[in-house]
């Protein structure tokens, strides 16, 4: 693994936003932070999404120096989520440095079982945590783009409140309206596929430094490891898109998106 000075002499890094590195399945997560590494991603944040997955984030981020977290209830599990859970949230936050934003939370309505009613008391909790603890939300979003909207436009002017919108679906109008309203947006290896031409078109139209950059591994592995398991060290394949898109050196890609990254999440 490369030391943090090797690291800081390399021209540029990357940040991967949004990792599960507890449902990784063919390597271990020691292996997946230490090939990361030796792919110049300096900072992975693990990302809760059932309280059991929370607290391994937190473990993570206990053990590994370059792992963050963050604590949440995914909307696949916002039936589950009551009073006693948001009190492990919030215990959680309070006793750890290393939980850097509340979530994943929001809406899913793809396939998902799981009433909206629960779904949006769940979100609700989620941002109102974040706002007392003056962290950001990472928020789900997938084919929900108005009930999403519909919530956070009640808090954009609350002075805590920051979010982004990981593994972005919407389309490029979509984008510039969720930008209006103060909100960052998090592209995943979806941007690489072939046929993208909407999520393509997003990156083209929105200015990077509203961008950060994921993985969401184990899911949506980038093009040339499409189908296959994902591992924070891929991330690099999202930033050359953005790189080719936005037509600028993959060095500018890393160099904002990790900047924007590290301020807004306050990585350190
Ligand atoms: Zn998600
Ligand atoms: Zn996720």
């Amino acid at each position: 693994m490369l030391s943090e000075n090797q690291l800081e002499e390399k021209e540029f890094y990357f940040i991967d936003t949004h990792a599960h590195l507890d449902m990784i399945k063919n390597k271990t997560p020691e292996a997946a932070i230490r090939e990361a590494a030796d792919e110049n991603v300096k900072y992975i944040i693990n990302v809760g999404s059932s309280i059991e997955g929370s607290l391994k984030s937190v473990e993570y981020a206990k053990k590994f120096k370059n792992v963050f977290a963050t604590v949440g209830v995914h909307p696949h599990y916002a039936n589950r989520f009551g009073k006693r859970q948001e009190k492990i949230l919030d215990s959680l936050i309070k006793n750890n440095k290393k939980i850097v934003a509340v979530g994943e939370a929001g809406f899913d309505f793809f396939e998902n079982p799981v009433s909206k009613q629960d779904q949006q008391r769940t979100f609700i909790s989620h941002i109102e945590m974040a706002i007392t603890h003056g962290i950001p939300v990472a928020i789900h979003d997938r084919e929900a783009h108005s009930e999403t909207i519909n919530i956070l436009k009640n808090y954009t002017a609350v002075k805590n409140f920051k979010a982004v919108l990981h593994c972005f679906s919407g389309d490029a109008g979509f984008a510039l309206k969720c930008i209006e309203m103060g909100l960052f947006i998090s592209f995943t290896g979806v941007i690489t596929f072939k046929n993208a031409k909407s999520a393509k078109d997003t990156v083209k139209i929105i200015p990077l430094d509203k961008i950060f950059i994921e993985t969401d591994s184990p899911y949506l592995a980038p093009q040339p490891k499409r189908g296959q398991e994902n591992y924070p060290s891929y991330v690099k394949y999202i930033a050359q898109e953005i790189a080719k898109i936005k037509e600028i050196s993959l060095q500018e890609a890393a160099k904002i998106t990790s900047k924007n990254a590290e301020d807004f999440f306050n990585l350190k």
